[in-house]
C-alpha cells in the first residue's frame, strides 16, 4: 500500500500510453530538419501548449528541465546572477525544500544576503515580515507554494502583490502544488515558477520552468541553444509527451481528485487523533494539501516506525524522501516550533489516486499496533 505520494507518484497509464511512440518509432532528435524530427518537435509543442493553457501562460514562457530541482536551481541562480547589478538580497523561507535553500546557500558564497522567513506553528510566513525583509537590494522573492512535509499552503496571490509592488522578482516552487491546486500565474502574479512530471503521475525526470517574458535570468547550461536557448540539451520527447498529457489529466480533475483524498485524509486524522494518545498533528488543516498528513508520535523514531510499517506492506516516509537517511530532524518542523525530540516522531501520509478508505483502515490497525509497542 502505497501512501507516499509527496515522494513520487505512479506513472498513469494513460500518460505511458502517449509516450510510448516516443519511446520507440519516433525517436527523432527534435532539432533534426526532416519528419522524424519534425514529428518530434510538434509532439514537444503541443506539450508545451497543454503546460501554458494549465498555468495560464504563453507557450513560450515554457521551458522544459530534468525536474523540480533543476528548475529550482535555474530559476533562483539564473534570476540572481541576471539581476546582480541591480541588488544582491534574497528572501526565502526556512521551510523551502533543499534545491531551494541548497541554491541560495551556494549564492551566498558568492557574495549575495539572503533572509530566511520565519514560519509560524503551522507552517505559514508572515506577510508582514516578508514586507519589512524587503530592501533597496532585494531583488528575488523565492517562497514555495505548497510546503512537502506539512502540505502548508502559502497566501501566494498576497505574495505575489508585494513583490509587485516593490518591483521584486517572485518565483514560487510550485512542485507539490500542480496536480493539486489550480495556478493561475498571471491572477497570482508569478513571475517565474518550478514544477515536476513524477508528482503528479507523470515521469521521473522531466520538469517544468515557466519564467514570465522580460525577466532577465542566464541560463545554466551551454549548448546547442534548444529551448529558446534557455537550456540546452537534446529534448527528453517522451518525458516531455508524458509531462504534457500527465498535467493534462491533473487539471481536469482537480476538483473530484480533491474531494477524494480530502475524504481519506479526513478519515485518517480522526482515527489517529482518537486512537492513539500523545501526539502532535503538524501543518495547516484548514489550508494544506488534501492528501498530505503529517503527524508526531512522542517518544517514537519515525524512521523505525517507516520501517516497521514496510513490514506490513505499508510505504510511508518520515519528512521528506529528500531527506531521509540524514539522522536530523526535519528542518520544516523544527521551523514551527517543534523540539528535535518530537520532531524526530514524525510520519507523513501523502495519498494519491489509488489510495481507498479500506487501505486507511488498514493503516489505522497497524499504526495502532507498532506504536504501542515501539512505545514500550
Ligand atoms: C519533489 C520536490 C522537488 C524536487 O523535484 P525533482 O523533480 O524530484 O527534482 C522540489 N520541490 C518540492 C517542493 C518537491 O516536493
Amino acid at each position: 500500500m502505497y501512501f507516499d505520494h509527496a515522494a513520487t507518484t505512479r506513472l498513469d497509464v494513460r500518460v505511458l500510453n502517449e509516450m510510448m511512440p516516443y519511446l520507440t518509432d519516433e525517436y527523432g532528435n527534435a532539432s533534426s530538419i526532416y519528419e522524424l524530427g519534425k514529428s518530434a518537435k510538434y509532439a514537444i509543442n503541443i506539450a508545451r501548449m497543454r503546460v501554458a493553457s494549465s498555468i495560464n501562460c504563453n507557450s513560450n514562457e515554457i521551458i522544459f528541465t530534468s525536474g523540480g530541482t533543476e528548475s529550482d536551481n535555474l530559476a533562483i541562480k539564473g534570476i540572481a546572477m541576471a539581476n546582480r547589478f541591480r541588488g544582491n538580497h534574497i528572501i526565502t523561507s526556512k521551510i523551502e525544500h533543499p534545491a531551494v535553500l541548497n541554491s541560495c546557500k551556494f549564492l551566498e558564497q558568492l557574495g549575495f544576503r539572503v533572509t530566511y522567513l520565519n514560519v509560524d506553528k503551522l507552517g505559514r510566513i508572515s506577510l508582514n515580515e516578508l514586507e519589512r525583509a524587503i530592501n533597496r537590494q532585494t531583488i528575488l522573492i523565492t517562497i514555495m507554494f505548497a510546503n512537502n512535509e506539512i502540505g502548508t499552503i502559502q497566501n501566494i496571490k498576497e505574495i505575489g502583490k508585494i513583490a509587485k509592488k516593490y518591483k521584486v522578482i517572485f518565483h514560487t516552487d510550485t512542485v507539490q502544488a500542480i496536480g493539486n491546486y489550480k495556478i493561475n500565474v498571471r491572477d497570482m502574479m508569478i513571475d517565474s515558477l518550478s514544477m515536476s512530471a513524477h508528482k503528479f503521475y507523470g515521469p521521473k525526470g522531466v520538469g517544468v520552468l515557466y519564467i514570465r517574458n522580460g525577466i532577465n535570468f542566464i541560463r545554466q547550461n551551454d549548448g546547442g541553444h534548444q529551448e529558446q536557448n534557455h537550456r540546452s540539451g537534446t529534448e527528453n520527447t517522451a518525458g516531455i509527451v508524458g509531462l504534457g498529457k500527465a498535467i493534462e489529466l491533473a487539471t481536469s480533475d482537480l476538483e473530484r481528485y480533491n474531494e477524494q483524498l480530502k475524504v481519506l485524509s479526513d478519515f485518517y486524522i480522526r482515527e489517529v487523533a482518537g486512537k492513539i494518545p500523545n501526539i502532535k498533528i503538524n501543518g495547516d488543516l484548514n489550508n494544506k494539501l488534501s492528501g498530505n498528513n503529517n503527524v508526531c508520535f512522542a517518544g517514537i523514531d519515525g524512521e523505525k516506525l517507516v520501517l516497521a510499517l514496510d513490514k506490513k506492506g505499508i510505504y510511508a516516509s518520515s519528512g521528506s524522501a529528500c531527506s531521509a537517511g540524514l539522522i536530523n530532524p526535519s528542518h520544516v518542523l523544527l521551523a514551527t516550533g517543534l523540539t528535535p525530540n518530537l520532531a524526530k516522531g514524525s510520519l507523513r501520509i501523502t495519498f494519491g489516486k489509488e489510495n481507498n478508505i479500506d487501505e486507511v483502515k488498514y493503516l489505522i490497525d497497524n499504526l495502532v499496533e507498532i506504536v504501542s509497542k515501539l512505545r514500550k
